[in-house]
């Protein structure tokens, strides 16, 4: 069986808002990714975010041809530390708990670690920085704490950046760029060793970070704007940029993110996830292609409810004409390169 890597989770927040066991990992159905379903799909190693709050969505506007979801209130930086805290506070109970078979990223031996099957890999990533006090102090303790991965916003505005908002049909141009701070962090998390996730980034601050990130640009859970025009995917220009970084796109098994119409239906077949694939590679390269599922954060198509069921989702790459070593390098490949360039 191939490893998995991927790129987006919201695991830790579904078992905070369920007041999970700290060892609720270790049974079949807590989540959607927990030890036996990843031991069953092959899902080595992924991106497990801490978002600072979770989300607030206010109604959805029906507009012609689609939806406008409000945009999300900026969540204070005392809010937003208690909540990083307490759910980073779950995950160290929960690897504390899980007795090895989960084990906590720090660097590239740790994955490679995971890709060989030794335990479940937890790439500690934020979902946005609102718990980053604009000197960056926090930065470096949660650095220390394990931090390897950051987006800079979610869809929402904060001290650094601009999010985009969740909205059909939109380009992803809806604002202002980085900030001061939010360029200071992105050198800064660069200097450490903690990639930079585009994806939540409007259109101003993926440019803002092309600009001043010497390292190869990661969208871990986005899609392809050609196909499915949301806010949240990316053009063919954010796309070449990726490319030449020499980064990737994780696709995200979100339906609405996946499918033309942006309908958020499950009745949507795996084929779609390969479709995008192929959009990317014809354009920029098979080496630019990842997966990011959205587990516990999104609508998945019901072919692949949960973690035990990556390996229909490379079946369905392979079914589309990818190559058996092209599968490979989506299922792991590409994300161990990025990572190891991101990490030093
Ligand atoms: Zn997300």
């Amino acid at each position: 069986m191939r490893p998995v890597i991927d790129g987006h989770n919201d695991v830790l927040s579904h078992l905070h808002e369920n007041d999970a066991p700290d060892d609720a990992l270790l049974r079949e159905d807590t989540a959607t990714v927990t030890v036996p379903r990843a031991k069953q799909g092959g899902f080595a190693a992924g991106m497990f975010a801490v978002l600072p709050p979770p989300p607030h969505f206010d109604e959805m506007t029906r507009t012609a041809g689609g939806y406008d979801i409000p945009y999300s209130p900026i969540v204070p930086w005392e809010e937003s530390a208690r909540t990083v805290g307490a759910l980073a506070a779950r995950l160290f109970r929960l690897l504390d708990a899980c007795d090895g078979q989960i084990r906590l990223i720090r660097g590239i031996d740790d994955l490679d670690a995971c890709l060989a099957g030794d335990s479940l890999g937890v790439v500690f990533h934020f979902e946005g920085a609102e718990p980053i006090d604009e000197d960056l102090d926090a930065l470096e303790v949660w650095y220390a704490a394990g931090l390897r991965s950051l987006g800079p916003v979610w869809s929402r505005q904060n001290a650094f950046a601009h999010g985009v908002p969740f909205r059909y049909p939109s380009s992803p141009d809806t604002g202002p760029g980085l900030t001061d701070a939010g360029v200071r962090l992105v050198k800064r998390c660069a200097e450490l060793g903690i990639a930079i996730d585009l994806s939540h980034l409007n259109a101003a601050g993926f440019w803002d970070v092309a600009r001043h990130l010497d390292a190869p640009l990661v969208a871990s859970h986005s899609c392809v704007s050609a196909i499915c025009p949301t806010a949240r995917n990316l053009t063919d220009d954010q796309l070449d940029a990726i490319a030449s970084s020499g980064g990737l796109v994780g696709i995200n098994f979100d339906v609405g993110s996946l499918r033309a119409d942006g309908a958020d239906d499950g009745d949507t077949p795996l084929s779609a996830i390969a479709e995008h694939a192929r959009y990317i590679a014809d354009r920029c390269g098979v080496d630019h292609i990842a997966l990011g599922s959205d587990f516990d954060g999104a609508t998945m198509p019901q072919d692949v409810p949960d973690a035990s069921a990556y390996q229909g989702v490379l079946a369905a790459l392979e079914a589309a004409g990818f190559e058996s070593d092209e599968v490979d390098r989506i299922a792991w490949r590409n994300w161990r390169r990025v990572l190891a360039a991101a990490w030093g």
